[in-house]
């Protein structure tokens, strides 16, 4: 892995020795090694990057919609060229299993890449009110943006918001996790050979409290585009509040999959390989599963023995398997609320707070079920973010849509009937960005974002672009 930059921010189309000298291990979790150093930059290293952004908004923001595809297709040919290398990066940074790094987490890059691509090709930029109107509406880059992305899908946060910035004519600085910050620096050499003009995208590292603080309370940054905790989103938007920046938040989720009795066979199954993924740590998994009582014994059988041919094993091991999650900080929260979840008097059905056998170092997490959970436990509440499912049995429709929504956030939710009818009325009650039916994926191109305390924005698509831009009303036109 190339580890040239990985001290230096890219400031102003040149990697820059930072002003900060504070350095911060970079630590493989899978085996709790140092891979390397990051810089932790200071109040200077920000200032340095946004004023670079503030000068070349000028003469990015009237690119031509040409010039801007031109250069993201090159992006995605250097994108496509360095792909495994990325799939290096995520699952050294991260832990994710090489097979799930390369096929999901190193290829969602590429799919937003090509997405916004095509969107920027479509995209109505500019439109006559109507055709009576002497009113012309036009749709321009809101200015400086600071994009704050976490470390549990990091290249593809980093695509949702660094890819849509630039191709609406912003100009930005990306500040990606400090925990899994690798991606981000290889992204940035990709964007620097790609050639955008100097100071278009400028990537700075740090904390936080630091960088992250100093982001959401610029004056010079008109948007700031964060994904990551509900806590660190709440800090955001308090500190953004004096300069009234637009903030776009995509934050934490604790999903419910309903699974009627007359759900598809594999629908259990299903849902324990999706909670399980990633090591639990996807922001829309679906880690309340609620059980319709005609089925909850059956089910909880086949969900204990679904987890029981899980292997828990090294992420650069090839396969379906599960790997570390991503450091001691979430290693610890996570053991401490499955004991919870044994105190507060759920079942723990499969797992628990042993670690895995053979694996004595990285932070491996058996995955875990705790069954006969109620919704008012802490375990069906909090974001646990690591591989354990609660499940909840319930006896009505009515029932099921109370519970899935009695929770302070809205991502993503899911449905599994074969009543097509009664999945669609179901849907439309629950209070959430994204609900899925019977397994179905989002298509490409489509919103993602969550209600209440999952935050307020979309990302993807059109709706992507939308949160990147202005819009004027010009009137007297004609
Ligand atoms: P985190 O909030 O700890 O950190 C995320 C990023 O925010 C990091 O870059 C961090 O340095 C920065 N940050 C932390 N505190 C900050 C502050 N006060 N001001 C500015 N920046 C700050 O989250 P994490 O642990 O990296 O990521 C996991 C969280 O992200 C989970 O809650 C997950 O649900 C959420 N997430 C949401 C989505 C979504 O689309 N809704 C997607 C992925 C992850």
């Amino acid at each position: 892995m190339n580890t040239l930059n990985n001290q230096k921010f890219y400031i102003d189309g040149k990697w820059v020795t930072p002003n900060s000298v504070q350095l911060l291990d970079v630590i493989n979790p899978a085996n709790e090694e140092i891979i390397t150093q990051i810089t932790i930059g200071n109040e200077q290293d920000l200032n340095n990057a946004v004023k670079a952004a503030k000068d070349s908004f000028e003469t990015w923001s009237v690119s031509s919609i040409e010039k801007r595809l031109k250069l993201l297709n090159k992006l995605r040919d250097i994108y496509q060229k360095r792909f495994d290398e990325m799939t290096v990066a995520i699952t050294t940074e991260m832990g994710c299993p090489k097979d799930f790094s390369s096929d999901v987490q190193t290829q969602s890059g590429l799919d937003h890449l090509n997405d916004f691509i095509e969107q920027l090709k479509n995209f109505n930029f500019e439109n006559k009110f109507n055709e009576k109107s002497n009113n012309y509406i036009t749709h321009e880059p809101i200015g400086v943006c600071g994009l704050i992305t976490p470390w549990n899908w990091p290249i593809n946060q980093i695509a949702l918001k660094v890819i849509p910035a630039l191709a609406t004519g912003c100009t930005m600085v990306l500040k990606p996790s400090e925990i899994a910050p690798l991606s981000g620096i290889l992204f940035a050499e990709m964007i620097d050979e790609a050639g955008f003009s100097e100071g278009v995208f400028n990537l700075v590292n740090g904390d936080g409290s630091g960088i992250g603080t100093f982001m959401s309370g610029h004056p010079d940054i008109d948007l700031v585009s964060f994904t990551g905790s509900t806590r660190a989103g709440r800090l955001i938007l308090q500190n953004a509040s004096r300069s009234i920046k637009r903030v776009c938040l995509e934050l934490g989720g604790k999903g419910g999959n309903i699974v009627f009795a007359d759900a598809p066979s594999n629908a259990v199954r299903d849902g324990i390989r999706n909670v399980m993924s990633n090591s639990g740590q996807s922001c829309d998994a679906p880690t309340r599963m609620l059980v319709e009582r005609s089925i909850y014994d059956r089910s909880v059988e086949e969900a204990v023995d679904e987890v029981s041919k899980m292997k828990v094993d090294s992420p650069e091991n090839s396969g379906d398997h599960i790997g570390p999650v991503v450091s001691k900080v979430q290693y610890d929260k996570i053991i401490n609320l499955i004991e919870l979840g044994i105190k507060e008097g759920a079942n723990l059905a499969i797992g628990g707070s042993s670690r895995p056998q053979d694996l004595s170092k990285g932070y491996y997490i058996q995955p875990t079920i705790f069954t006969n959970v109620t919704n008012e436990m802490e375990i069906a509440k909090s974001e646990i973010f690591g591989p354990v499912l609660s499940i909840i049995p319930f006896d009505t429709e009515e029932e099921a849509i109370k519970i899935v929504n009695d929770t302070e956030y809205g991502l993503g939710n899911y449905i599994q009937t074969s009543d097509i009818e009664k999945a669609r009325r179901v849907a439309k009650r629950l209070r959430s960005g994204v609900v899925y039916i019977n397994g179905h994926s989002m298509d490409s191109g489509t919103p993602f974002g969550g209600y209440r305390q999952s935050g307020n924005g979309r990302e993807g698509g059109k709706w992507g672009l939308d949160e990147y831009l202005e819009v004027k009303t010009i009137t007297g036109w004609v």
